[in-house]
């Protein structure tokens, strides 16, 4: 489909919905594509954006000043105005109208939708009090709060930011249970082997997990003081960190015939299907990338808020100031990592991809390792714990195979390091 064409326009007015940082990225590649006019960025929050990849970590832990998470702004968003505490409840896409929860009615020439995530809560009967989920600077006071040495801390959920928070509750001397329907933590995207490795380190460490299991019921009088499990088995908690994944903001998108099956469908320039005036960025955006066979997806990554801002900002500038868009494909690498017990994780590729074929390249699964996901003998994804100075090697390797996917060289298999440990393909 031909993607309808925004009057062009260097004045007028572009709506960013969601002032985190996609949306702070966004309005800098607006402005720096060469629009003009009035740039607004709405925001549900109180606060300017703000780095959330701490909030798990060094901010749970009680080392960081909330108010430093904050991003500079930079110059080009020198002059973007900012309502904050804000949140938009409606667009007509028809009109080019956004409506805000308190009534007031924006026209737009360009919409940017940067409005994230939050956190999925569980459907488990059972008292309110003591239940927490982590997305928010307020979240991580109020949960901050609650962990006070000795406590008992229930998690549910055994993904990175479970993990996470399990690894930041020992370092505060609280006691940790994990409860997870998986086999092993982070089973997707790590797999088995290295999910059981992660595992092996959080239980040296004293956490305590319940695998192949969820919550049925929480305990308590106002305040949860248990969880049930489904196999009948009582854990005493006075905390629960909900930790379950989260559900993309699309509802105030409803009405406008737009697939808002996953997040917001877009193309490869981020344009949200058939409209040249609308994009999207961050963990709501569902793209495709060449790379991996080009089936639109999400994607929760820190590194890939910034590359799909700076793309859809791009996009967005240029056709309102009536140019063409970059005509580069855009296919980037995705990239993530994880801090826990000191240790970083770092991702990059798509593990999911290679998920039938893992090895380890390098290292030792019980200390610092690389392991490898291979699609028909080639490597989709590479993780590594510790490593470091490995960390450009591997990306290197990735991106050729990506490239050799769309009809580059191959890449030769002894560049690889494979060594396979005790059979331990998972
Ligand atoms: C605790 C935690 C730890 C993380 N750790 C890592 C890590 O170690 N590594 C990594 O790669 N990634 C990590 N991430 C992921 C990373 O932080 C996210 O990918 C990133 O924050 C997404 O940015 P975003 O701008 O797309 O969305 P968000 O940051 O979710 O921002 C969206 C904003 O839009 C607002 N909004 C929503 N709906 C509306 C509306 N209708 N009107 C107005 N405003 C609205 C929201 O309130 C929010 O402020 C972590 C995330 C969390 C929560």
């Amino acid at each position: 489909m031909t993607p309808t064409q925004p009057a062009p326009a260097a004045t007028g007015r572009c709506v960013v919905v969601g002032a985190s940082m996609g949306g702070l990225r966004a309005a800098e590649a607006v402005r720096k594509a060469g629009f003009t006019g009035e740039i607004v960025v709405v925001g549900e929050e109180p606060h300017m954006p703000y780095n959330r990849p701490p909030l798990s970590k060094e901010a749970l832990g009680g080392g960081l000043d909330p108010a430093a998470l904050r991003f500079r702004i930079p110059r080009a968003a020198g002059d973007v105005t900012w309502r904050l505490g804000e949140r938009v409840a409606a667009t007509d896409l028809a009109a080019r109208t956004v409506t805000l929860e308190n009534g007031d009615v924006l026209a737009w020439t360009g919409l940017v939708v940067a409005c994230g995530l939050r956190p999925r809560r569980l459907a488990v009967p059972g008292p309110p009090g003591g239940r927490h989920v982590i997305r928010t600077i307020e979240d991580v006071q109020r949960l901050r709060d609650a962990l006070s040495p000795g406590a008992r801390l229930a998690v549910v959920g055994a993904g990175f930011i479970g993990c996470e928070v399990a690894a930041t509750a020992r370092e505060l001397g609280v006691e940790v249970d994990v409860i997870a329907p998986t086999a092993v933590p982070v089973e997707r995207p790590l797999r088995r082997m290295l999910g059981a490795a992660l595992q092996r380190r959080h239980e040296a460490r004293g956490v305590r997990f319940h695998l192949g299991v969820a919550p049925v019921e929480f305990r308590g009088g106002d305040h949860v003081t248990s969880l049930l499990l489904g196999d009948g088995t009582e854990l005493p908690a006075d905390v629960v960190v909900e930790a379950v994944g989260c559900v993309p903001n699309v509802e105030w998108l409803d009405g406008n015939g737009l697939d808002l099956t996953d997040g917001v469908l877009c193309d490869d320039r981020l344009r949200v299907e058939g409209r040249a005036d609308v994009v999207a960025c961050g963990d709501i955006a569902r793209f495709p990338n060449p790379l991996f066979g080009g089936v639109p997806r999400r994607v929760e990554h820190w590194s890939m808020v910034t590359e799909t801002a700076r793309r859809a900002g791009h996009t967005l500038g240029r056709a309102l100031t009536g140019a063409e868009p970059d005509p580069a494909p855009f296919a980037p690498i995705p990239s993530f990592w994880s801090d826990q017990y000191g240790m970083r994780i770092q991702s990059f590729g798509v593990p999911d991809l290679g998920a039938e074929d893992v090895r380890v390249l390098d290292g030792d699964l019980d200390d610092e390792v690389a392991v490898g996901y291979h699609r028909d003998g080639r490597l989709m994804g590479v993780v590594l714990i510790g490593l470091r100075s490995h960390y450009m090697r591997y990306r290197a390797l990735i991106a050729e195979n990506a490239e050799h996917d769309r009809g580059g060289a191959p890449v030769p298999q002894d560049r690889v390091a494979e060594r396979t440990v005790g059979g331990s393909r998972a």
